[in-house]
Parts: C-alpha cells; sequence; structure tokens
C-alpha cells in the first residue's frame, strides 16, 4: 500500500481517504502544510517543520492544539502503514476544519489534520549532474501584506500560475520577482546565487517562505567556510552570476545551468555548488 493517508487519527488508503466539502480548507483554500521527507526512515529536520507550520498556523489565527509529540506518532503510524520499499515524502496538512460557509473562524470548532505518506521521488540523477533549466516568470510572488509568503499556505494559486508559465517554457521551476522587481523565490524553492566564491539569497524581508533547507545549506555554508549573505538580489545580479541553484526539501541541492535563454556561468554546475552538494550529503550521513 505505497500511499497511506491519517485523517484526524484514522488511517486509510488513496481511494478511501475522505475530507468534508465544508472543509474551509476545500472551501476557501484555508490551511497550512508542511512537506517533509524521510533519510533511513525517518522524518528529517522534524522540529523546524513543526515550527515553521506552528509559526504559519499563527499567521493565520488557526489553533494547533496537537502535540508535535502526537503528530510524530500520527506520521510514524502512517509510515508503518505504507510499508514502502524506501524513503517517504510526507505531506501534513492543517485546516480550519468543518464548518458553516463563512469566513467566520467560529464556525469552526476543530481543524482538520492530515498526514499523506506516498513513495519519495528523487529528481533524475542528470538535474544534478548536468543542473537544469529554469525561467523567470512573470507570476509576481504574493505581496507580504497580502497572503504573506512566510504562510506555508494551502492556498497556492500564485505558485501555480507560475509553475504553469515555466512549463509552458520547458523549464523545471518558476522564478519570481516580488512587488518591487526583486528576485524573491521560485514557486517550489529557494533561490540562491553564487559570485566571487560567496552565496547570496534573498531575505526573507523580500517576500518568500523561510526555506527549511536554505536555512540547512546557509548552516552548511558557514561550516564549510563559504561565505553565504541574505542580501537583495536583482534580474541583473542573474547575468553576472557565476552559479545558481535552489533548495527544497525533496529536492535539496538542485543546480541551475540556465535561466531562459541566459546561459549561467560555465553552463555546468560550479564548484561552490558541487561543494555544498558535498556538504549535504556529509551531513546525512550522521542523521
Ligand atoms: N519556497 C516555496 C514557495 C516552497 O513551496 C518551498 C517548498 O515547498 C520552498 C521555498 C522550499 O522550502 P523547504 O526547503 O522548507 O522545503
Amino acid at each position: 500500500m505505497p500511499t497511506m493517508v491519517n485523517v484526524d487519527g484514522r488511517l486509510a488508503g488513496e481511494r478511501d481517504a475522505v475530507v468534508s466539502v465544508f472543509d474551509h480548507g476545500f472551501l476557501f483554500g484555508e490551511g497550512v502544510y508542511e512537506v517533509m521527507r524521510t533519510y533511513r526512515q525517518r522524518p528529517f529536520l522534524y522540529e523546524p517543520h513543526m515550527r515553521r507550520l506552528r509559526a504559519s498556523a499563527d499567521r493565520i489565527a488557526l489553533p494547533l492544539p496537537t502535540t508535535d509529540a502526537e503528530i510524530r506518532d500520527r506520521i510514524t503510524a502512517t509510515i508503518a502503514a505504507a510499508q514502502l520499499p524506501g524513503e517517504a515524502y510526507i505531506r501534513l496538512l492543517v485546516t480550519r476544519g468543518i464548518g458553516e460557509i463563512g469566513y467566520d473562524p467560529a464556525n469552526c470548532p476543530a481543524p482538520t489534520i492530515v498526514v499523506i505518506v506516498k513513495p519519495h521521488v528523487e529528481l533524475p540523477p542528470e538535474a544534478y549532474a548536468d543542473g537544469v533549466k529554469i525561467a523567470l516568470v512573470s507570476v509576481v510572488r504574493n505581496h507580504p501584506d497580502s497572503v504573506n509568503p512566510l504562510i506555508k499556505s494551502n492556498n497556492l494559486l500564485n505558485n501555480a500560475l507560475a509553475i504553469q508559465e515555466a512549463l509552458k517554457r520547458g523549464a523545471a521551476e518558476a522564478l519570481m520577482k516580488n512587488h518591487r522587481g526583486e528576485l524573491a523565490e521560485c514557486a517550489m524553492s529557494n533561490i540562491f546565487l553564487v559570485e566571487d566564491g560567496a552565496v547570496r539569497t534573498p531575505p526573507t524581508t523580500a517576500g518568500l517562505l523561510a526555506g527549511v533547507t536554505r536555512a540547512f545549506v546557509l548552516e552548511l555554508a558557514a561550516k564549510t567556510g563559504i561565505r553565504a549573505l541574505e542580501e537583495t538580489l536583482r534580474e541583473a545580479d542573474v547575468a553576472t552570476a557565476d552559479e545558481m541553484f535552489f533548495t527544497s526539501t525533496t529536492r535539496e541541492i538542485v543546480p541551475v545551468v540556465r535561466v531562459d535563454d541566459h546561459v549561467v556561468g560555465s553552463g555546468k554546475p560550479g564548484p561552490v555548488t558541487q561543494r555544498l552538494r558535498a556538504a549535504f550529503a556529509e551531513a546525512l550521513r550522521t542523521v
């Protein structure tokens, strides 16, 4: 049973897992989520993911009375039931819950908590060996005073529209600007540029998700002796970058060798990206 779902503590197969159409997650996209993955069958960086889930929930005034330990037990039970041949992809969703149609949160007495466990699927090895193409899309990342990108929200239309544009251009990811025209992040990952040996990524004030992998990579850079800076980046910086990569939980560190028609640096994954990838792999040996 490779896909298993846990809805409010009850296990179900992918065909039987149901949530009410009166759930405000379905009606209004009101909810938050996390994506984690396992290494050696254990969820990686569980604590930072749970901290971010609670921070996202706080930002939409969504109470989450269930403890981190209880949620971990549900994840463990769901992984065990899935009997996966390898590592797990874990999607944890918390919605406003079931209630009368209307925006008043008082309509919904309890949140709905869903855990989806599926086999983790790796990107093809060529993506890491040769790098990928991304597209700088016209879809602007949500304004932080609107749906703040710091909220890992189940309402993913902004991201979905950006990816649609990237796919039409044959790109693997969509790089988005913010309302000021600065680089923000990709639709499913955080962006990094390398210039003169230093790694640069936009600050969270640019309007982006504080990626758990982004933070992990910034720490790895510090430990590896690579200068890493959070600073405002613009389209012009792409033209002068020696290397680029994006980061996410499921993809780790992916070298970017083209942004639309522009070839980044040498057109091959660069040495700083490779060093960070090696440091990542080394760190995983001890988790
Ligand atoms: N930015 C966005 C918009 C994302 O959706 C994601 C992951 O899904 C990320 C960044 C990367 O975050 P993380 O490293 O926590 O997976």
